[in-house]
């Protein structure tokens, strides 16, 4: 800042000096300007001095009428006038050198221009001026000429005015000798008459002589007076040639004016520069001082922060010292704590182990516990349960009395379901019935969880909240994870919604789909201990043929055999397994059984109506803890239509395939009742597919049925076929395990189709056979089923 203000400092002496050099300069102008005004002012004045002369000289001149003067006059004007230009061109010329001498120093000045506009306006002024001069000389001319006339008249008047002098005397002394003869004749009358007749002669002669001299008079005077008009109207020119000298004075003083002016302007713009400069150089000395100030400011307080630092200084090097001490104690100090630490752990360790081969001990007793439980529940509840589910009234069943609704519902049981057959209400009781209005997602929850919840109450229809939805539904798929076998069926005549119910829509997925997503996330869940293996085979039985669906070759006929290891299981060599681990997985699966089963038949609808389709999920799981392994399957059965063929008009294949699904049919019915009568002989063998599901149909395993119906009044008899095959199902009582029962053989399907008569006389009978009842001896059972059988022979 300093360095800089010494520099401005200097800056300002050195403008400081060019300023006094440039007033110096500007002093010796104005005093040479003022002595060329002083100058042309006494120019002027003498020009001005010498007009007067010249207008007294003119005054003179035509006070002066004499006609001999005229010429020396007008020689002498012109003399004069020459002079005057002389001057006046001298004075141009000092006026331009004065301008020159101006314009040179203020060449960058804005007044340039207006100079320049100036000298032209001059330049036009002295054209002007030249002009006027041109018609001065000629005017001069003129005068020439006319002087010339003028003098030469004058010699003419003089003569005339000689002659007529002469022409006076002669005629006066004429006049004096005719009046002396006048007198002398008068003497003598008659002579003096004669003489006095002509003398009167004589003088008429003479009267005309002197008119016309007078007339020749008049006319020089007249040209006289001529002359001097026209010297009158040079004297005019003359005067305004000396106005627009005039005018060009005032003009040339104008401009000296202008010129003052714009001196004076130069001058005020230097004084306003020279302030602002001295005004930026007091501000750049105030700036400075201020930054000064701050600075010394800052100073001032680094100064008090190093004084208030210097104790903190010490306190760390204080503290440092100390860590340092601390860090040099710190091995020693941290290998005791170890040594102390480790034998803590080692200790605890020691202690967790034993805890936990506790724990494993209680555990594993636990399992075979819940194990033992569960089979005892299974054992004393049962593990076959029968639904049943309305389908809605659809577009396909019409119009009029042959689609109205033969179906009702019991409003405090939700078990209960009447029907309208021929002008009468049957009534049947399920372990749960669906209406219409059931959704998918409620029916596969409550499917789901039928496992182990009998007698334990129905679950409501609308279920209250997701959590709820969530622990119900596990037990099913809970019980297949933990090894245990299931069974799900769904059984009814075509078109009453199995399909629907097992497989469902892409938008609302049936039980199938939701069986397997749960069976995912229980299986993330148990994860951290267990890992999981899901396959999945999907397989056709039609016409007792056991066909795989997912196979390369699904017109080969596959075989069911039991395992060579001893274990008494049943498998099927050939059959595609598909592992999967997600719900993208299994469509992939579904899709390409379905691709399978659309390409392998001709008509899909018929042929699906015709055979039952199996779909066998397998989970096979191991503890990682404990090493144990489990096996569970999950078969979901679409079975083909109960619907009966007529007897009359069925031949051949159609025959053939009724048959079939008819004997299938039965041999279910019938494995299920041994199972449920804990019959000692269950026959699986008198179908494919009990033979094939017997592994998952025996022992500990559960099976639900779910009934399929349909409301519409022309399928009522079909309806109440279901139902009673459904209800039958499920009023086998359970006896203890002990108990020998006899073994009862279904009712065919055909002997299904007969009984209908009978049951408008006792519903009550057929519809609710002793539910509730603990036990039966095996007369009470035998007798029982004695009475259906005298019952369907009297109707057959
Ligand atoms: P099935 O397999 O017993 O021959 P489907 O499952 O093919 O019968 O069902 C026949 C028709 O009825 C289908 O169009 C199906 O969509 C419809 N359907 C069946 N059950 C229901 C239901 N609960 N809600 C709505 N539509 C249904
Ligand atoms: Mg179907």
């Amino acid at each position: 800042v300093m360095a800089s203000m010494a520099h401005l400092q200097k800056e300002k002496l050195q403008l400081q000096e060019e300023l006094l050099g440039l007033q110096e300069k500007l002093a010796a102008r104005e005093n040479d300007e003022l002595s060329l005004s002083l100058q042309l002012q006494g120019q002027v004045e003498t020009l001005k001095a010498k007009l007067l002369e010249q207008a007294q000289e003119i005054g003179r001149l035509r006070s002066e009428l004499g006609g001999t003067d005229v010429e020396k006059h007008r020689d002498l004007l012109a003399a004069e006038n020459e002079r005057l230009r002389q001057e006046m061109k001298a004075c141009e010329g000092e006026l331009r050198e004065l301008r020159r001498q101006q314009q040179a120093p203020c060449r960058d000045c804005s007044h340039l221009q207006e100079n320049a506009g100036l000298r032209e306006q001059l330049s036009q002024l002295q054209r002007e001026a030249e002009e006027a001069r041109a018609k001065l000389v000629e005017l001069d001319l003129e005068v020439q000429q006319k002087t010339n006339r003028l003098a030469e008249v004058e010699l003419r008047l003089k003569d005339s005015l000689a002659e007529r002098a002469e022409e006076e005397e002669r005629l006066s002394r004429r006049l004096r000798d005719s009046q002396e003869t006048i007198a002398s004749l008068k003497s003598q009358p008659q002579q003096i008459k004669y003489i006095i007749k002509t003398v009167e002669v004589e003088s008429a002669k003479a009267k005309q002589a002197l008119c016309e001299t007078q007339s020749r008079n008049q006319y020089l005077q007249e040209q006289v007076g001529m002359q001097r008009q026209v010297l009158k109207e040079m004297e005019q020119q003359l005067q305004s040639s000396q106005k627009t000298e005039a005018q060009l004075r005032a003009q040339i003083m104008m401009y000296e004016a202008e010129l003052e002016r714009a001196h004076g302007q130069m001058l005020e713009e230097m004084q306003a520069m020279e302030e602002e400069k001295n005004h930026a150089i007091e501000e750049a000395f105030s700036r400075a001082q201020v930054e000064m100030k701050a600075v010394h400011e800052n100073l001032a307080g680094v100064r008090t922060n190093l004084l208030t630092l210097q104790p903190a200084l010490r306190t760390l090097t204080h503290d440092y010292n100390s860590l340092k001490r601390q860090v040099r104690d710190f091995p020693l100090l941290l290998q005791e704590t170890l040594r102390s630490a480790r034998a803590e752990i080692s200790q605890a360790i020691e202690e967790v182990h034993s805890t936990n081969r506790e724990l494993l001990r209680k555990y594993r007793r636990e399992l075979q516990l819940r194990k033992k439980c569960h089979n005892e529940l299974v054992r004393l509840k049962g593990n076959i349960r029968v639904f049943g589910r309305v389908r809605p009234i659809t577009k396909e069943d019409g119009e009029g009395p042959e689609a109205a609704n033969a179906v009702t519902f019991d409003t405090d049981d939700d078990a209960v379901l009447h029907l309208l057959h021929k002008g009468k209400q049957v009534s049947f009781e399920l372990d749960k019935v669906f209406p219409p209005q059931a959704s998918q997602e409620e029916v596969g929850a409550a499917i789901l969880t039928a496992g182990m919840r009998r007698g334990c109450g129905h679950l409501p229809l609308t279920l209250p909240c997701h959590s709820q939805v969530f622990q119900e539904v596990q037990a099913l798929v809970t019980s297949c994870i933990d090894g245990y076998n299931v069974c799900i069926f769904a059984y009814g005549q075509t078109g009453a919604g199995k399909t629907y119910t097992m497989e469902g829509t892409a938008a609302n997925p049936g039980i199938n789909q939701r069986a397997l997503q749960l069976l995912f996330s229980e299986v993330r869940g148990k994860a951290a201990d267990w890992d999981y293996a899901i396959t999945v085979s999907a397989a056709e039985i039609y016409n007792e043929a056991l066909r795989d669906l997912l196979g390369k070759e699904p017109q080969e006929k596959l075989e069911i055999k039991l395992c060579p290891d001893g274990s008494g299981q049943l498998y099927v060599p050939g059959l595609t397994e598909f592992r999967v681990q997600s719900v993208e997985d299994i469509n992939k699966v579904f899709e390409f059984g379905h691709v399978k089963r659309v390409t392998e038949c001709t008509n899909l609808n018929e042929h699906s109506s015709r055979s039952h389709a199996l779909l066998i999920i397998t989970v096979r799981g191991l503890d990682r803890s404990t090493g144990l392994r489990t096996t569970g399957k999950l078969n979901l059965v679409d079975l083909a239509g109960s619907e009966r063929v007529g007897r009359s008009g069925a031949e051949g294949s159609r025959l053939r395939e009724a048959q079939h699904i008819n004997k299938s049919l039965s041999a279910l019915g019938d494995v299920i009742y041994a199972l449920r009568s804990r019959q000692g002989h269950v026959p699986f063998r008198n179908s494919k597919l009990t033979y094939l599901l017997q592994d998952s149909l025996s022992g500990d395993s559960k099976t639900l049925m779910m009934v399929q119906v349909s409301p519409a009044e022309k399928n009522t008899s079909e309806t109440l076929c279901s139902l009673k095959f459904a209800e039958r199902v499920r009023s086998v009582e359970l006896g203890p395990v002990s108990r020998k029962a006899e073994l009862v053989s279904w009712p065919s399907q055909e002997h299904l189709e007969v009984t209908k008569g009978l049951l408008g006389d006792s519903p009550g009978s057929a519809a609710t056979p002793g539910r509730g009842h603990a036990s039966h001896s095996p007369g009470q059972l035998s007798g029982r089923s004695a009475s259906i059988r005298r019952k369907l022979q009297t109707s057959g």
